[in-house]
């Protein structure tokens, strides 16, 4: 029996689920034969507390998910394993579809052993061809052959940019400096999004086995991964991975004794969106105020305490094992021509099913949002769905037959992100979105040049002008204007991305603003 102990489970008391799951095995003398594991997201978040029978038991009641369970409840699934028929299952338990096709349309390759594994048992990650992948680089690889396999595999960085991973590699492998770091950017703060802590809360050894393989390809020996405070239990579940790969010489000195070291340490953010800027991290790494810095030079030349530094966030590190194991044609097999592989997006919003998806790059939005998503719930049509967070747009419901990949979201003014994906009905209004997303990016705005200190807090003014009615003409090609100016003259990625919203609200629902702007 499994029973997701992540996050979004926990906090809807699956703990006690647990808890009382295996006490009823206990009195029911079934302790030889089922065993009850704590495993991480099952991914439809909004039908936790999530219990799954196993497939690997020897009973009829393979593929059985049971959803909304309730600690008085586990009496009755155990019940169900001793009856021998499924046929049994009381109508008090809510049973899942997992033939529907928020399940059978995913394509889990970072999300694999998501649900599937004990995240804190270094065992299950083994029997699940766990740190292979590593054992076959150090013995089998060159760094080179790393390095080229990435590049073949057409991986691109999947924090937002998309930047081809074996180019970013290649460049701090060349570097030649007495030390070289490889840092995991786990400071994701988008709203909406919780891809990262989730793969991190339901396989954390995958990360780690990413990183080890990184630093074996560029030469480095220690790495970092920069994880938000908020984030206590992807925090806790790191240690305790990062403790057992030492122990079984998985990480530390003499990896699976060779002569490769590689010592991974933890560095928890104290919460400012910011701090997910390469510059601004490696700024709070040292230890200084988490701002970012004028680039050049880039982190790949001269990164943290000004060594060559490789940079890349959670999945994309997630996606390197699998690489590795069956090969980059295989993963270049995977996605469209310039986006190879899948994507993880969190799915929220005004939808039925809420949760983590995995989807090859180039399914459409109209797959994910009124197939995989179920619609929107209360007989609701679908308005436009938010990618990127605040760096990134919304897409209108006409344009949902956009196939999801690093270009075609750029195009239609929002950009993939790290995967945050955000869907609104009729009721929502878009000034409101694009209010709220200002909002956001002025608290968080480090304040360090005045386009983004001074631009972000004149753009929200405007727009709460808007908002109430009272701004003209004039308003809004000033709102024009600012976004123009705040986009190409702010220093970091926050300033310059911060107007997107804006932007993208203007272009696909003006509408929306001129009726605030001509209403008598
Ligand atoms: Fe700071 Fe904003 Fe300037 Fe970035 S763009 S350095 S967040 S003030």
């Amino acid at each position: 029996i499994r029973c997701c102990v992540a996050a979004g489970c926990l906090s809807s008391n699956a703990l006690a689920v647990k808890t009382g799951l295996e006490q009823a095995v206990t009195e029911a003398g079934l302790t030889d034969t089922v065993q009850v594991s704590g495993v991480g997201c099952m991914r439809l978040c909004c039908q936790g507390p999530l219990v799954q029978i196993d497939t690997s038991a020897e009973l009829e009641h393979s593929e059985i998910l049971y959803e909304k369970v309730a600690p008085d409840q586990v009496s009755a699934i155990v019940a169900t394993l001793q009856s021998q028929t499924p046929a049994n299952t009381p109508t008090t338990l809510q049973q899942g579809d997992l033939t529907q096709p928020f399940f059978t349309q995913q394509r889990t390759i970072v999300l694999e052993n998501s649900g599937k594994i004990d995240p804190e048992r270094i065992e299950a990650y083994i029997a699940a061809e766990g740190y292979q992948a590593l054992y076959h680089t150090l013995y089998e690889m060159k760094p080179t052959d790393v390095i080229n396999a990435i590049t073949h595999s057409g991986l691109r960085g999947r924090g937002g940019g998309g930047y081809p991973t074996g180019l970013k590699w290649a460049t701090v492998a060349k570097a030649t400096a007495e030390r070289k770091y490889v840092i995991c950017n786990a400071d994701e703060g988008d709203p909406g999004a919780f891809m990262d802590r989730s793969v991190l809360e339901s396989d954390p050894h995958r990360v780690l086995e990413g990183m080890a393989i990184a630093a074996y390809a560029i030469g480095s020996t220690q790495g970092y991964i920069y994880v938000r405070a908020e984030y206590p239990l992807a925090i806790s579940r790191l240690q305790i991975a990062i403790r057992q790969a030492q122990r079984l010489k998985l990480l530390g000195s003499q990896v699976f004794d060779s002569p490769f070291d590689f010592r991974i340490d933890i560095r928890i953010g104290a919460g400012a969106y910011v701090c997910g800027e390469e510059t601004a991290l490696m700024a709070s790494i040292e230890g200084k105020r988490g701002v970012p810095s004028p680039r050049p030079p880039y982190p790949a030349e001269r990164g943290l305490w000004g060594f060559p530094t490789l940079i890349n966030n959670v999945e994309t590190f997630a996606n390197i094992a699998p690489i590795i194991r069956h090969g980059a044609d295989w993963f270049a097999s995977i996605g469209t021509e310039k986006s190879k592989g899948t994507k993880v997006f969190a799915l929220a919003g005004k939808i039925r099913n809420t949760g983590l998806i995995e989807v090859p790059m180039g399914t459409s939005l109209r797959q994910i949002v009124e197939e995989m998503g179920g619609g929107v719930p209360d007989g609701g049509s679908a308005k436009a769905v938010q990618t990127g967070g605040p760096s990134g747009g919304c897409i209108p419901a006409s344009a949902f037959d956009t196939p999801v990949d690093y270009e075609s979201l750029t195009q239609l003014g929002s950009m993939m992100g790290s995967g945050g994906m955000i869907v609104m009905d009729q009721t929502t209004s878009m000034v409101d979105v694009a209010h709220y997303f200002m909002e956001f990016c002025r608290d968080e705005s480090c304040g360090k040049c005045i386009p983004c200190r001074v631009g972000t807090m004149q753009l929200h003014q405007l727009l709460t002008k808007i908002r109430e009615g009272q701004a003209t003409d004039v308003d809004m090609e000033l709102l024009k204007e600012l976004c123009d100016m705040v986009k190409h003259t702010s220093l970091c990625g926050l300033g310059q991305s911060a107007p997107n919203p804006v932007l993208s609200t203007l272009r696909h629902f003006e509408d929306e603003y001129r009726t605030l702007i001509d209403k008598p």
